[in-house]
């Protein structure tokens, strides 16, 4: 695909700030800025050496609009593979808008979300899982999760999905040889060969497949509700849980609406933790909406933690809870325990595994470590190296593997079925797209757009 026209967006974040980037992207994107920025020295950026930050001013009809620097960098070797031009001027709303007006008056186009980075992937200088990973480390909410997207970025995945289409290659030259030269012999062998070879290739992609749980925990958050009566010591867990760990507080425009999402890092795991309206309003869920409401909250989350109080009785409220929550992800965390308890233990170890039943005291804060391992082994289920491990982190990529997984599948029925190789090789060809569906070698125009939207503009 060949990219015509010339780009330009604000790169840097609304608001005030010490610097705004207006970046522009293509083949005019030197005469654009030569025409609008006149340097101190007299000279203009193309008698410049490339990557040098030339500093002068940005005019429209002799009139200053700022004082800038410009860097100017050479394709190919740029974000975008094409011709970028940043011009670096105060920060704050206006002079990032009128130089960026001016650009576009010059020629440039105002660059879609993300439109940088879709260049950067259709000009082949990264796939499109490389491409995914720039917004996942921009989203990140945790070192683990950042290191995740970084790992992502630098190819690994793509890496892992090349060596799986290369044993699909060889697989279908294998098929292909044997079609063209058919031979009894070499048919008995072609189906031996090729039954060991699947169930090899299922292999690799499954165990791929299978870090998609953890990965989109590490990329969205474990989504978190704390319930329990009120007065039991939720606030309580929450502010310890809080100052042991790190916070992270995010409201990210357009993707939460009214929800304010407050992020907490447990062992690298960013824990969501819902919150309609104000997490210190409503995490008493149970008393402010009812039994009831809470269940619909029980659905959506991938984690419940009920919190009782040691030195009161187990009451029918809380039965009622234990109902709901013994077959999904819960913890009970036996609260205040530094109080002579009164609370029936073995009652609770019939709704739910002792393992995940915890005493705590949210005041002392005794047993948050715990709490927190317990958690932990929840999510990595004992079984993720987390360091430079590939993980798929992005529901796209897990469906693209699961249609392959679904190949795969067929293939080997096929094979056991004996069926003619061209049967089987319409499937290894249907694996081979699948997995390019994920470094983006097939996949649609439209595909291509729905991802991109999710971006900010500018990068
Ligand atoms: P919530 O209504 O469930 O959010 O409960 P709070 O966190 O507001 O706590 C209710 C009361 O219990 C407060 O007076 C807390 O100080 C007290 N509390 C919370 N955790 C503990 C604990 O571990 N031990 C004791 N003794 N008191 C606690
Ligand atoms: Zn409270």
């Amino acid at each position: 695909m060949y990219i015509d026209d010339t780009i330009a967006a604000i790169a840097t974040a609304p608001g005030e700030g010490g610097i705004g980037i207006v970046r522009i992207s293509g083949k005019k994107s030197l005469d654009i800025a030569d025409n609008i920025f006149k340097s101190v020295s007299g000279k203009k950026i193309k008698e410049y050496n490339p990557r040098t930050l030339i500093y002068g001013n940005i005019l429209e009809e002799e009139k200053i609009i700022d004082e800038v620097l410009v860097a100017y960098m050479k394709a190919p070797y740029t974000y975008t593979k094409e011709d970028i031009i940043e011009i670096n001027c105060h920060g704050g709303f206006l002079s990032v808008k009128k130089i960026l007006e001016l650009v576009l008056k010059k020629g440039a186009r105002l660059a879609g979300p993300g439109e940088f980075t879709k260049r950067a992937f259709l000009n082949g200088r990264i796939d499109l899982s490389q491409a995914e990973a720039v917004i996942d480390i921009i989203r990140a909410k945790t070192d683990l999760s950042y290191n995740i997207a970084q790992n992502q970025l630098e190819g690994n995945l793509s890496s892992e999905i090349r060596k799986l289409r290369n044993k699909v290659t060889a697989i279908l030259a294998h098929i292909e040889v044997s079609i063209d030269f058919p031979d009894e012999d070499i048919e008995h062998l072609t189906y031996e060969t090729l039954y060991n070879k699947s169930k090899e290739l299922k292999e690799d992609i499954i165990k791929l497949y299978e870090t998609s749980e953890t990965g989109k925990i590490m990329r969205d958050g474990l989504k978190t509700v704390i319930v329990g009566k009120p007065n039991v010591g939720k606030s309580s867990l929450l502010n310890a849980i809080l100052k042991e760990s790190r916070a992270i507080v995010t409201d990210i425009p357009g993707t939460t609406r009214d929800v304010i999402e407050e992020f907490v890092s447990i062992k690298g795991i960013p824990l969501k933790i819902i919150d309609t309206a104000g997490i210190r309003e409503t995490e008493d869920l149970v008393e402010k909406i009812g039994v009831e409401k809470s269940k619909e909250f029980f659905e959506k989350a991938d984690l419940i933690i009920l919190v009782l109080d040691a030195s009161r009785e187990l009451s029918s409220e809380d039965i009622d809870i234990l109902n709901n929550i013994k077959d999904k992800q819960a913890i009970v965390l036996i609260n205040k325990i530094d109080l002579p308890s009164k609370l029936d233990e073995q009652k609770i170890k019939e709704y739910i595994n002792k393992d995940r039943v915890i005493k705590i005291s949210a005041i002392q804060r005794t047993g948050i470590d715990k709490l927190e391992d317990e958690i932990a082994s929840m999510v990595y289920k004992g079984d993720v190296s987390q360091k430079d491990s590939v993980m798929i982190t992005n529901v796209r990529h897990k469906d693209a593997l699961g249609k392959a997984i679904n190949s795969i599948n067929d293939a080997i029925r096929s094979i056991e079925d004996n069926m003619p190789l061209d049967f089987v090789e319409v499937d290894f060809k249907n694996i081979w797209d699948y997995l390019g569906e994920v470094s983006g070698d097939t996949v649609s125009e439209d595909l291509l757009d729905t991802i991109f939207r999710d971006f900010c503009i500018g990068k």
